[in-house]
């Protein structure tokens, strides 16, 4: 994946906690070799190589995601949409390259989630086009972090936390006291700007400073605004809690893209889920739920 993991876990032996691990970092790779847009040989390769010419059946993972990036794509008017990678694949942020602005303009213009068409009776996928090019990239981490959880769960592991580079979700709590995640300071990476306890929750951080490159004073970072094809560029971090992480990860991800007003006002309309910005100015900014009630 490209991605650090975390596991803190209790357990019973060092070799039970041992084995839980190793099984969780056994599915983070299932994962990866499936969702994965870099490895030929995955599902989402077959689907971004074939699916604009006939319409493939797909796992039921693999519909079952998809189905569900397509709900958050709705529910954002669009600031979430994984047909971002049609353009975004022509970035390559550790070469520091970009699209022309040619080719930046006619991409930008093909970005729109209702390009990939799901048919649940057949389980299948086809694209409308064939420019169509999907990245799970803002969605698999915390689909990965889940899947873990309940892995651990299986197992009767009750208190651990698990963490896919931004993404997290925590059970149960460490040595009786909730466990805690840190945001970073956007600016300064070895320092936090906040810390939060988790509790039987998940944790997301989308942030500009994950992967970028800076040109003329410009900063070229990994989420693209699909309306101007572009970095989305009105904040610096956004951190959403939810209670799963494919929510938290997806959420995170929209949110940085909509923007200060419109992203807390879509939280601030989901019982349960609730974000931290940190503006362009580094500013921060919480949502209702996380105000103090005085
Ligand atoms: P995250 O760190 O969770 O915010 O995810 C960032 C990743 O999401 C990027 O590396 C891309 O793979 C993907 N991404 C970028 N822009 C978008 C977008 N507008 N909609 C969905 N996914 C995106
Ligand atoms: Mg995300």
């Amino acid at each position: 994946m490209g991605t650090r993991i975390a596991v803190q876990l209790e357990a019973a032996t060092s070799v039970q906690g041992n084995a839980a691990i190793d099984a969780v970092m056994q599915e983070m790779r299932r994962i990866d070799q499936r969702f994965s847009p870099m490895r030929d040989t995955s599902e989402l390769s077959r689907l971004n190589a074939r699916a604009a010419t006939e319409a493939l059946v797909v796992s039921a993972e693999m519909f079952g995601l998809l189905a569900q990036a397509h709900a958050v794509s709705l529910q954002t008017d669009g600031a979430f949409d994984l047909t971002f990678a049609s353009l975004g694949r022509y970035y390559d942020y550790r070469k520091a390259k970009k699209p022309d602005p040619a080719t930046r303009a006619r991409l930008q213009q093909l970005i729109d989630y209702r390009g990939v068409i799901l048919q649940p009776k057949t389980r299948s996928v086809r694209f409308s086009h064939k420019a169509i090019y999907l990245d799970l990239g803002g969605i698999a981490k915390g689909y990965a972090v889940d899947n873990a959880i309940a892995l651990l769960q299986r197992r009767g592991v009750q208190n651990a936390v698990v963490s896919a580079g931004g993404d997290s979700r925590a059970i149960g709590r460490k040595k009786g006291k909730p466990w805690t995640v840190g945001i970073q300071d956007p600016r300064k990476p070895d320092a936090m700007a906040v810390v939060l306890p988790l509790l039987d929750s998940a944790f997301s951080t989308s942030g500009d400073y994950e992967r970028y490159f800076v040109e003329d004073g410009v900063r070229y970072h990994h989420i693209i605004d699909p309306d101007t094809g572009d970095s989305a560029r009105h904040l610096r971090s956004v951190t959403v809690l939810a209670p799963d992480a494919t929510t938290s990860d997806a959420l995170s991800t929209s949110v940085f893209v909509l923007g200060l007003q419109k992203g807390l006002a879509l939280i601030n309309r989901l019982p349960g889920i609730d974000a931290i910005v940190i503006d362009n100015r580094g500013v921060l900014h919480y949502s209702n739920g996380l105000q103090r009630q005085e």
